[in-house]
């Protein structure tokens, strides 16, 4: 009986959480990185502006 358990056991084949963040590391984001921390620091996305909770610095969106 042994052998139902092992059944369960498949082989992991593509995970589809891979293309995500395969999506992220090519840097297409939206989330544009802090210039005065680098890349790494993302800008927290608020309304009208992102702002890098690490410093401080504020970059107001203009149209
Ligand atoms: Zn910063």
């Amino acid at each position: 009986m042994a052998e139902k358990a092992k059944e369960g056991k498949k082989k992991h084949v593509n995970k589809p959480t891979s293309k995500k963040y395969s999506h992220y590391a090519s840097g297409k984001s939206t989330h544009k990185h802090c210039p005065k921390c680098g890349p790494g620091v993302f800008l927290a996305q608020h309304k009208d502006r992102q702002a890098c909770g690490k410093c401080g610095y504020t970059e107001f969106a203009r149209k």
